[in-house]
């Protein structure tokens, strides 16, 4: 049984149905919200202000795009869109301090010019479209439920393996208290405007996303103190500035986005199976569930037919001094 149909559930569930696993999907959004829908849906290899490769980039990078597109054509729908990204310098020292260090920090992903870098191999997936059409599609096969997993209730005997996969729910879930889940409440805005280019993805201090016909979503906020569903005043207007940055005055407000990012303490995801219950948790991706979500869910479903073990900074084996306490 797989807990939970928000990104990490519907690609591990994609993942199985590849290798002839048999699995059943539970998910109940009416009373426990999906975070993924918010999702900017952004996959980005470069990270921080010295432009570094993000965490397992090559391996990650090199698995996402044949794994995306393979999946489009799998529930024959359009949902995976590379594009560039262009990360202005933010400002004459900054632009000073990184091209002096340019040969240190040059990797394959960038590619520099005067006024910023641009990133190759970024682009964004329609994620709301991505879950429609595997709900769709796992409804066809008869393997998608409408259900909730109740902790403490919920009988689990018809099942050989349990694999929870419930987004930031999971860290009130007593069988994975002892894991530290730090999750992070994002928002974001949808808008309409004819004043921004539709050719790339701007990076600089939050993103500027395009998503076709003059739309873009703007984000993201973060908070750490607040996990509730509504959208905030303070976002709103956190997420206004970032388009007055942007250069953007004229443009229409079309739809408010909440979601709450499932990232953990030690910044890895939590992957794996329960060392003395037959429960395993796929979750923990924070703010890059679209890129990490694919490569990790190869790695466990590698690991759960015993071909081989999780990469270690991600695999719950790490936290197994911690289970027989
Ligand atoms: C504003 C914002 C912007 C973001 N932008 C990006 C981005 O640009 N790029 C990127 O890579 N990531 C981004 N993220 C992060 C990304 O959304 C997450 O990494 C990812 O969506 C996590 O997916 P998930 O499946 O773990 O959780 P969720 O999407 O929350 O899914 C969990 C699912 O489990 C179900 N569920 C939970 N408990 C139960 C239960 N007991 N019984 C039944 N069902 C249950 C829920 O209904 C839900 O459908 C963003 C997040 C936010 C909030």
């Amino acid at each position: 049984m797989i807990v939970g149909h928000g990104l990490a559930g519907t690609i591990l569930a994609h993942h199985l149905h590849q290798q002839n696993i048999e699995f059943q999907i539970w998910d109940s959004s009416q009373t426990h919200f999906t975070s993924s829908i918010a999702a900017g849906g952004i996959f980005n290899p470069v990270t921080g202000r010295k432009l570094e490769p993000t965490w397992l980039a090559n391996e990650i990078f090199t698995y996402l795009f044949p794994f995306y597109q393979a999946l489009e054509k799998k529930v024959n729908a359009s949902f995976f869109f590379p594009m560039p990204l262009f990360r202005p310098f933010a400002n004459v020292e900054m632009a000073d301090w990184l091209n002096a260090r340019r040969e240190d920090i040059d990797n394959e992903f960038l590619d520099w010019k005067v006024d910023g870098v641009w990133v190759k191999k970024a682009g964004w997936v329609d994620v709301p479209h991505l879950l429609r059409s595997s709900r769709f599609f796992f409804r066809e096969m008869g393997v998608f439920f409408n259900k909730e997993f109740v902790d403490g209730q919920t009988d689990i005997s018809d099942f050989t393996q349990v694999i929870f996969c419930e987004g930031f729910h999971g860290m009130k879930n007593s069988l994975w208290s002892c894991l530290n889940f730090l999750p992070a409440k994002g928002e974001l805005l949808k808008i309409q405007t004819d004043q921004a280019d539709p050719s790339f993805i701007l990076n600089k201090n939050g993103f500027l996303l395009p998503i076709g016909q003059n739309a873009y979503k703007v984000g993201a906020t973060y908070r750490w103190d607040e996990f509730g569903s509504e959208p905030t005043v303070s976002a709103h207007e956190e997420l206004k500035d970032k388009l007055a940055q942007f250069q953007l005055s004229d443009y229409i407000e079309i739809e408010k986005l909440v979601g709450i990012r499932p990232a953990t303490q030690d910044r890895r995801p939590f992957v794996g199976m329960h060392p003395e219950k037959p429960v395993g948790i796929f979750n923990g991706f924070g703010s890059k569930g679209v890129s990490l979500i694919p490569y990790f869910a190869n790695e466990f479903v590698s690991e759960l037919q015993g071909k081989k073990m999780v990469h270690p900074d991600a695999s719950i084996r790490r936290f197994n001094h911690l289970f027989s306490i």
